[in-house]
């Protein structure tokens, strides 16, 4: 635990403040002159910390138990040398204990003088820290302190009244605890004007779950910094940094920035599970109808299938699981992606580089000179990278991708607003996805709900829209929906993780028709889609949510 008091007793000013307080300037001038002349005399260089940021790395090659013992403390840690500051340089303790930790760490060690004062600055910063580890970027959390807080802390709407008698130190590790049983993407820990504020993004939502007194401010940021190995004393700059924490044979690597705001600062540490890479195509979950339509056109050996959506609809996760489903050892996959996401065994993935020249579009000309299968190309946002592809898509490779637009058919109009030639687009076209990602309601605690009347008119008018060569019987005499309330097994929230809902656009004549026109706008070729069969988002989706799975207010917060 911090042991303040160290440092609040050194500010202890009385009443003739300001006097004090020059002479303690004085004083303070004095000692640093002092110990210049010191290191004259050692022969070794003198340096003054206070104010210095000092990293928590550096701060923790030497322990602080040790610091305080032997007046000695790293500020100042570079690849393959450590800079040390001593107070007493003739301490034959003080060299014998260095000379061991050299030893220990292999390194090369610098030595500088330090006066008194410096290594009280210094000392303050672990003051500041509840514990210093050797280790920092190792386990500081533990996976018995994340399986007891999950129990503990199932339900995230009893969190806050729970934290009240916990130590800071504690709140740290519950919140991180909590985060990882709920599967949350992010943790967000702000300093507002009368407290600080904890978040968590669970299935894409952010949810308050905490509260805290912003005394707790400086201790909560510092434990944040000193885990990433960011600098405890810099809080007027944005920092990046990293950890890792091990729990249940998975990685987690935690990445952490800060930035400055007008009561502190704000931290977000994203959650990156490295086992997240075996989406099957199997567990998109794809209706039936759906699967069975993209299956024929991935099976293909080549033509392009795009998806469509906007950021955080689970677009890139669907070329994965395509990849992952067409992935064997007969087949040469190459990907060009901004960034990897995912790494796939056995896939050539290629990191986009714009600065050194290395775009989407030069990128995709090479890798055609690798003689590859399949392509997957990240995004196509421009001309020459939606002619090379279809270039490539004419010429025997299968081409994956994806374009930002709303729906499946609103991809036409945007290769065509490109400037893509609507002769080339429409051979090469196999199958166009629009998708949505709605949150799954809780199993163990969703029952059945009336819609409100609205919502309910809204629900049928659609479900009626269905086309009758999709497949689908749908008992408009019997129609259910569903809520939830929240339990523990979904921590409160009602529901639990996500599933896409999607819509599959095939290419049929009628549609190559209407792109050769080149005039078709988006709703004659969603239209003409649906004529044919497609089941679109919202439909997919309202069909999910009788079956339970969602609900419609969940499919209408997405898609209409
Ligand atoms: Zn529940």
């Amino acid at each position: 635990m911090a042991d303040d008091t160290h440092a609040s007793a050194q500010q202890g000013f009385s009443a003739d403040e300001k006097l004090a307080r020059k002479m303690a300037q004085l004083g303070a001038q004095q000692k640093e002159q002092e110990t210049q002349m010191l290191g004259y005399s050692a022969g070794l260089p003198y340096v003054s910390l206070v104010g210095i940021p000092i990293s928590a790395g550096a701060l923790a090659v030497i322990r602080e138990g040790d610091a305080r013992g032997y007046r000695a403390v790293c500020f100042l840690e570079t690849l393959g040398e450590k800079k040390i500051g001593v107070v007493d340089p003739y301490n034959e303790e003080t060299k014998k204990f260095l000379q061991h930790l050299q030893e220990e760490k292999h390194d090369t060690f610098s030595i500088f003088v330090i006066s008194q004062n410096s290594l009280e600055s210094a000392l303050k910063l672990y003051g500041q820290i509840p514990q210093i580890k050797e280790d920092i970027g190792g386990v500081e959390i533990t996976e018995s302190d994340i399986e007891k807080y999950g129990s503990e802390y199932a339900d995230i709407r009893t969190l806050n009244e729970k934290l009240h008698d916990k130590s800071v130190t504690d709140i740290l590790t519950i919140i991180v605890s909590v985060a990882l049983n709920t599967g949350s993407s992010d943790i967000h820990v702000e300093a507002e004007e009368g407290d600080i504020k904890a978040r968590l993004r669970i299935d894409g939502i952010l949810h308050d779950i905490a509260t805290l007194p912003l005394e707790y401010w400086k201790q909560i940021a510092s434990r944040i910094k000193l885990l990433s190995g960011l600098k405890i004393n810099i809080v007027d700059r944005p920092q990046d940094g990293r950890f890792t924490i091990h729990y249940k044979n998975d990685k987690v690597e935690v990445r952490v920035s800060t930035l400055p705001t007008g009561y502190g600062e704000s931290v977000v540490m994203r959650l990156l599970r490295s086992t997240a890479t075996g989406l099957s195509f199997e567990d998109l979950g794809l209706s039936p109808y759906a699967h069975k339509l993209l299956k024929a056109e991935i099976d293909k050996p080549n033509g392009m299938v795009i998806t469509t959506g906007p950021t955080g609809s689970g677009k890139t996760t669907t070329l994965y699981a395509i990849l992952n489903y067409l992935n064997s050892s007969e087949i040469k996959i190459i990907t060009l992606e901004d960034p990897i996401e995912y790494k796939l065994a056995g896939v050539n993935q290629s990191q986009i580089d714009a600065d050194k020249g290395y775009t989407f579009a030069g990128g995709l000309r090479s890798i055609l000179r690798q003689d590859p299968d399949i392509i997957m190309v990240g995004e196509i946002r421009d001309l020459e990278t939606a002619d090379t592809a279809i270039n490539a898509a004419l010429t025997g490779h299968l081409v994956l991708s994806t374009i930002h637009t709303n729906s499946a058919a609103g991809a036409v109009p945007r290769f065509l607003a490109m400037g893509v030639k609507e002769f080339l687009l429409a051979p090469s076209l196999n199958a166009l996805i629009g998708q949505r990602l709605v949150r799954r309601l809780c199993p163990e605690c969703k029952k059945e709900a009336a819609l409100d009347a609205p919502t309910k008119e809204k629900a049928e008018r659609i479900l009626h829209g269905i086309s009758p060569l999709a497949g689908v019987n749908v008992d408009f005499l019997k129609l259910k929906f569903w809520t939830a309330e929240g339990c523990d097994a979904c921590h409160g929230l009602a529901y639990k993780g996500r599933i896409g809902i999607y819509e599959v656009m095939v290419m049929s004549p009628e549609i190559e028709q209407l792109i050769l026109s080149k005039s078709a706008s988006e709703y004659q070729i969603q239209e003409m889609a649906v004529k044919n069969g497609m089941v679109t988002m919202v439909q997919d989706g309202l069909l999910r949510a009788l079956e339970g799975v969602t609900s419609a207010e969940e499919v209408f917060s997405v898609a209409d």
